[in-house]
C-alpha cells in the first residue's frame, strides 16, 4: 500500500512536472539554427490582405506566394521537410503562422515579402530577426540575395515583427526588395528574379544548416 502512494505521488509530480515544462515551452526559444531538418515557409499576407501593391506590375501576397513556393521545392529537392503556411490566396492571422511554426519540431521560420515606402528611391534587400538564435540565418540568406545582379542589401537588421516574437525557433522575415522603386518594383515583376531570389533564400538556408561564413554585418 505504501508503494503504491509512493508510485501515486511520483507519477503525480511527473504530470505536474511535464505540465510545468509544456507551459515553459511556449515561452522558451529553441536554437535549433544548426540542426534543423525542416523548414517552416511562409508567405507574408494572401486572402482580402495582399500587402504591398506594385505600380509596376503584381501583388505582394502573389508575389511572395510565388517565391515560398519556389523555395519549398528547392530545399525539398535539398532533402529538407518544409512546411507552408499557405499554399494559395488566403488569409492567415499572423498568431496561426507563429502557432504552425510552434508546433513543429527541429525546424526553422521564413517568411518571405516584398517592401514599400513612400520613398521611391528606396531599394535593396532586408532580412529581419528578433532573437540572437536567428542573426546568422539572416546573415546567410542576405549575403545570397546580395550576389543577385542588379539587387542590393539594405543589411540584416531587428525588428518586433509578431511571427518572429512568438516564434519558438529561430525566425527571419526576408523583405526581397521594394515593390515602389522603380528598377526593384519592375525587377521584382519577371519570373527570372522571383526564381534568382528563391534559389538565393534556399542557398542561405542551407548554408546556415550545413556551415559557411557569412559577411554581411549585423545592423
Ligand atoms: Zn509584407
Amino acid at each position: 500500500m505504501k508503494v503504491f502512494s509512493f508510485r501515486r505521488i511520483i507519477s503525480l509530480v511527473a504530470g505536474l512536472a511535464t505540465l510545468f515544462l509544456a507551459a515553459c515551452a511556449s515561452d522558451r526559444v529553441i536554437d535549433t539554427s544548426r540542426t534543423f531538418k525542416k523548414v517552416v515557409i511562409d508567405a507574408g499576407h494572401g486572402g482580402h490582405d495582399s500587402g504591398a501593391t506594385s505600380r509596376y506590375g503584381g501583388r505582394e501576397k502573389d508575389l511572395a506566394l510565388d517565391v515560398a513556393l519556389r523555395v519549398r521545392a528547392k530545399l525539398e529537392a535539398a532533402g529538407f521537410d518544409t512546411v507552408m503556411t499557405r499554399r494559395s490566396d488566403v488569409f492567415i492571422e499572423l498568431d496561426r503562422r507563429a502557432a504552425i511554426s510552434n508546433a513543429q519540431t527541429n525546424s526553422i521560420f521564413v517568411s518571405v515579402h516584398f517592401n514599400a515606402t513612400p520613398n521611391a528611391s528606396i531599394r535593396g534587400s532586408e532580412v529581419y530577426y528578433k532573437r540572437r538564435c536567428s542573426v546568422r540565418l539572416a546573415e546567410n540568406i542576405l549575403t545570397q540575395i546580395a550576389t543577385i545582379p542588379g539587387f542590393s542589401h539594405r543589411g540584416v537588421r531587428t525588428a518586433n515583427f509578431r511571427v518572429l516574437k512568438k516564434n519558438r525557433y529561430p525566425a527571419v522575415l526576408v523583405e526581397c526588395g521594394y515593390l515602389t522603386n522603380p528598377s526593384e518594383g519592375r525587377r521584382c515583376r519577371g519570373g527570372g528574379a522571383l526564381e534568382a531570389l528563391a534559389e538565393a533564400i534556399a542557398r542561405g538556408i542551407i548554408l546556415q544548416r550545413h556551415g559557411g561564413a557569412s559577411m554581411v554585418a549585423a545592423n
